[in-house]
C-alpha cells in the first residue's frame, strides 16, 4: 500500500491524508480489452509528454490550458493528459526549484568558509547541473471519472466494473474487476475517489484506487519536543538518547559487494566494445535496485519505531539541504547513501501526517557543531564522525545526540527562525555563547 501526503496549513491543524490502494490486477482473461488499453496508452503517453515538456519549459504548468497538440484522443482523454502532465511538471519545477536554492546557499557557505579560511583541503566550489525534463518511460493513466469510471458489480464474481473510454468515439472498454481480501478490508467502508490510476507493468495492467482521509493531529503545542537527527551512522538518534536503525554493518557490505559488480561489468563492457560486440552486457544492476528498496525499508521501520516511542511528544526534524547531507554523508561519501538520507525526513512527514503528531522543521545550520551546553561553534568541536567534545567547555558526548539536542531546542526558537543565512545563524549562536560564558563566570 502506497501514501501520498497532501498540503497541510500549520502543523496542528487536521489534515487531509490520501491513501492508495495499488497493485489491483486487470483481469488478464480479456486479453482484447487489454490491447484496446495498450493501443489508448501509445497514443495517451506520447501527448502527455508533450504538455511535459511544453510545461517544464516555455510555459507554466496549467492543468485547465486549452488542447493544443493534434491528437486522436478525445477532447476528455486530452483533457486528462494536460492535468497529468501539470501535475508532472509542478512537482517537477518545485524539485529543481528546491535544489537550485540548495546550490545557492552551498554557493554561499563555500565563499563564506573561503573568505574566513576555514575551507577544507578537499572542499570543491559548487557546481550546478541543468535537470533533465523528465520522460514518461512506463505508460501511466491518471484517469478521472469523466473517461474512466468505477462502479460496483451487482455480480458477486467481480467487485467492480471498470468503464475506460477509448479511441473509438462512443465505444467503451468494460473491464471487471477483482479485489484481494487484503484489498477489500482497506477499501471497506470508504468512499473512494472517482479518479483512478493504470499502470502497465510488463505485459499486465494494474488499478490504484484511493480515498481521503481527514487526521486530527493529536500533539499539544505545550507538549514536550523531542529533537531528531538523521544520518548514515544512525539513520535517526533521539534527543532522548537512543538510535534507531543504521546503515552500517550488513547494508554496507551489501552496497560494497553491489559496486564491486557494477565495475567488473562496466570492465566487460569496455572489453567487448573494443572488440567491436554489438550487444553489450547492461550496466543496470538488480541487486543495485533490491538494495536501494531494502535501504528504504531499514529507514521505514527505524522512523516507526522512533514515533512509536515518543508517543505524545512533538517532533523536531531537521531541513536538510544538499549541503547538509553532503556534510552527513561525508565519512563515507557515496551519491547512494545522499539519496537514501533524503528519504528520512520524507518518511517522517509521512509518518507524522498518519499519525496525527506534530512534526516540525526547524534550521539544520551548524546543528552538528553547535554545542548544546554552552553554543559554542566550532568544526574543532567534532574530533571524529561520532565524537562531539566542546573545546570550551568540555561537554562530550554522541554527536548525533548533540546535533538531536540543538533539533529539539530549536522548535520554538523564534530568534533563530528569524535568521536569514548561514552568517546570521552563527552569529546569534555565537552571541549566546558569550552570554553563557557571562553568566557561568568565564574569562
Ligand atoms: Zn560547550
Amino acid at each position: 500500500m502506497k501514501q501520498r501526503k497532501r498540503r497541510h496549513t500549520g502543523p496542528y491543524d487536521p489534515r487531509t491524508i490520501t491513501r492508495a490502494v495499488t497493485h489491483i490486477r486487470l483481469e488478464a482473461a480479456n486479453a482484447g480489452k487489454l490491447a484496446a488499453l495498450d493501443e489508448l496508452a501509445q497514443v495517451y503517453l506520447p501527448l502527455c509528454q508533450q504538455y511535459v515538456t511544453l510545461f517544464c519549459s516555455d510555459e507554466r504548468p496549467n492543468k485547465l490550458r486549452a488542447p493544443l497538440f493534434a491528437t486522436p484522443l478525445s477532447e476528455r482523454w486530452q483533457r486528462v493528459a494536460i492535468q497529468q502532465a501539470a501535475g508532472i511538471a509542478r512537482a517537477f519545477r518545485t524539485n529543481r526549484a528546491q535544489a537550485y536554492q540548495d546550490y545557492v546557499d552551498d554557493l554561499l557557505a563555500y565563499h563564506e568558509q573561503e573568505a574566513e579560511g576555514t575551507l577544507d583541503v578537499e572542499g570543491e566550489e559548487p557546481t550546478w547541473n541543468e535537470w533533465n525534463i523528465p520522460t514518461l518511460r512506463q505508460a501511466c493513466i491518471q484517469a478521472n471519472v469523466n473517461v474512466v469510471e468505477l462502479e460496483p458489480s451487482q455480480d458477486s464474481s467481480f467487485d467492480y466494473w471498470l468503464t475506460i473510454s477509448t479511441l473509438e468515439f462512443r465505444k467503451q472498454l468494460v473491464v471487471p474487476v477483482k479485489l484481494a481480501d487484503y484489498h477489500r478490508e482497506a477499501l471497506k467502508d470508504k468512499t473512494i475517489n472517482t479518479s483512478v490510476i493504470l499502470n502497465k507493468h510488463g505485459e499486465g495492467w494494474w488499478l490504484t484506487l484511493s480515498y481521503d482521509k481527514v487526521v486530527q493531529v493529536q500533539t499539544a503545542p505545550s507538549a514536550p519536543v523531542v529533537g531528531i537527527d538523521v544520518g548514515i551512522a544512525n539513520f535517526v538518534t533521539a534527543s532522548s538518547g537512543k538510535h534507531y536503525g543504521t546503515f552500517h554493518g550488513k547494508l554496507r557490505e551489501r552496497q560494497k559487494r553491489d559496486r564491486e559488480k557494477r565495475r567488473r561489468k562496466a570492465k566487460l563492457r569496455k572489453c567487448l566494445e573494443k572488440k567491436g560486440v554489438k550487444k553489450l552486457p547492461s550496466t543496470s544492476s538488480k541487486s543495485g535496485q533490491r538494495l536501494a528498496r531494502h535501504v528504504r525499508q531499514s529507514i521505514n521501520r527505524a522512523v516507526n519505531q522512533c514515533f512509536a516511542e515518543h508517543e505524545g511528544m512533538q517532533i523536531a526534524y531537521e531541513h536538510l539541504s544538499v549541503a547538509t547531507m553532503k556534510y552527513k554523508a561525508r565519512a563515507m561519501n557515496a551519491y547512494l547513501y545522499a539519496s537514501n538520507l533524503a528519504h528520512i525526513p520524507r518518511q517522517i512527514t509521512w509518518n507524522a501526517a498518519k499519525r496525527g503528531v506534530a512534526a516540525i522543521r526547524v534550521k539544520s545550520a551548524y546543528s552538528s557543531q553547535e554545542c548544546s551546553v554552552c553554543h559554542y561553534v566550532d568544526r574543532a568541536n567534532r574530533p571524529n564522525q561520532q565524537t562531539f567534545c566542546c573545546r570550551v567547555c568540555g561537554h562530550s558526548t554522541h554527536a548525533d545526540l548533540n546535533a538531536a539536542l540543538n533539533i529539539q531546542h530549536r522548535l520554538g526558537d523564534e530568534e533563530l527562525r528569524a535568521c536569514r543565512g548561514r552568517k546570521a545563524v552563527k552569529a546569534l549562536l555565537l552571541r549566546r555563547h558569550q552570554e553563557w560564558k557571562k553568566q557561568n563566570g568565564y574569562p
